[in-house]
């Protein structure tokens, strides 16, 4: 039996794989079993933040397992406090984490923590939550009712939980809160939804409105966040303080995290909420590692060069082939760039795979760029020698 018949027979088939077998990675670079090279320009779906096989997360993982992978949270979990500390220190904001193991579950976090909220400070209890379309915001039951695309709410998994709706765009929001609304849960860039940053002035007004109505503005970071933007958060380009955000990918480099942080530390007490494996030793050694990784190569200002080193490669790529491309999108190393029509991203996918190019699909028509942030300036020059290769394969 081949591994893709082995996987077919015994795994679930929830996911249209490609059967390209991986064995080992450095940085931005995969090798697959043949020993062909691939440039990764996705990072796992934003996950691998500081690269494939990064010695120094993978000597943390080795040193903390050797003597304890997890005790439960019945007891203290040093790694644990020192990555919340870490994590509310890069914020800027007076808050404090829980942990899970998905970004599903940190917005699940998120949604507990604001009804509870709704409960406690309003006469008549407050739970809705109102998103965007084209939102993502996880694969539980109630975070796909929460994702804003009908094609989540599958009549097969019905029913839903009540209390979500979802709006067009920030400015409808307004006339759809009523006196059941609790707050609203957007990404400051959609990232399934097709790498589009809000305006900053929009979503600072929608904060303004929120605060001033003692109603929550949940910010769901889970792509966005660990310096994905270029920051620690992107809402720090947004001249905003979110009530709840949540992180989970880039967290801890590959190693299972979800986080939701929050400024209303009292809203949650003994027994509201809990996980076996949240928060424990193996997942927060690797993301205090990760951290302190990221912190230091921003610090350095690295991580800004290759933001615009890649956005200046970007720019070229969409002005060679405006036949093909209407314009990118996107901050950070967050990236997209819209196509003309859905045909030419799947081709491209399907092009730049064959050149050894990693890239994702966001949304209808864009193609999207998550590389690790750690990405040299030699792997950046590769994977768009490749690409170029791709898009002119594909004419
Ligand atoms: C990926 C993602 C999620 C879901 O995270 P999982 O770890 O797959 O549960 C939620 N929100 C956003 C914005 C995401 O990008």
């Amino acid at each position: 039996m081949t591994l893709e018949e082995m996987d077919k027979k015994y795994v679930l088939q929830t996911y249209n794989r490609n059967y390209v077998n991986f064995k080992n990675g450095q940085n931005a670079t995969l090798f697959d079993e043949n020993g062909k090279d691939f440039i990764d320009f996705t990072s796992g779906i934003g996950v691998v933040s500081v690269g494939h096989g990064n010695a120094k997360v993978a000597n943390a993982i080795y040193n903390q397992v050797q003597n304890i992978t997890h005790t439960s949270n019945i007891f203290l979990i040093e790694p644990q406090a020192k990555l919340a500390e870490k994590m509310v220190k890069l914020s800027g904001f007076d808050m404090a984490v829980f942990f899970g193991n998905s970004g599903a579950e940190a917005n699940e976090g998120a949604i507990k923590i604001a009804r509870k909220y709704g409960q406690n400070k309003f006469k008549n209890k407050r739970y809705k939550v109102l998103t965007l379309e084209y939102s993502f915001h996880g694969r539980t039951i109630t975070t796909l009712k929460a994702t804003g695309q009908e094609s989540f709410h599958q009549n097969a998994f019905s029913p839903y939980p009540e209390g979500f709706a979802y709006k067009n765009q920030i400015k409808d929001i307004y006339s759809a809160i009523d006196d059941e609304t609790i707050g609203v849960m957007i990404e400051l860039v959609q990232g399934e939804g097709g790498v589009q940053a809000f305006d900053k002035k929009e979503v600072e007004e929608l904060a303004a409105f929120l605060q001033k109505n003692n109603l929550l503005f949940i910010v769901d970071e889970v792509q966005t966040g660990v310096f994905r933007s270029g920051e620690f958060l992107a809402s720090k380009f947004y001249n905003i303080e979110p009530d709840i955000i949540t992180l989970a990918k880039g967290l801890a480099g590959g190693v299972p995290i979800g986080a939701v942080m929050t400024k209303h530390k009292d809203i949650l007490t003994y027994g509201d909420h809990g996980s076996t494996f949240g928060g424990n030793f193996l997942s927060t050694r690797a993301g205090l590692e990760v951290l302190n990784i990221l912190e230091n190569y921003h610090e350095k200002g690295l991580l800004r060069k290759s933001i615009e080193y890649f956005d200046d490669k970007l720019k070229k790529v969409v002005e060679n082939h405006s036949d093909l491309f209407l314009g990118r999108t996107g901050l950070g190393l967050m990236r997209g760039i819209q196509c003309k029509d859905s045909d030419i991203v799947s081709k491209t996918i399907k092009l730049s795979f064959e050149e050894g190019l990693l890239v994702l699909k966001a949304g209808r028509n864009t193609i999207r760029f998550l590389p690790p942030l750690t990405i040299t300036k030699n792997e950046i020059d590769e994977g768009f020698v490749r690409f170029e290769k791709a898009l002119n394969r594909l004419k």
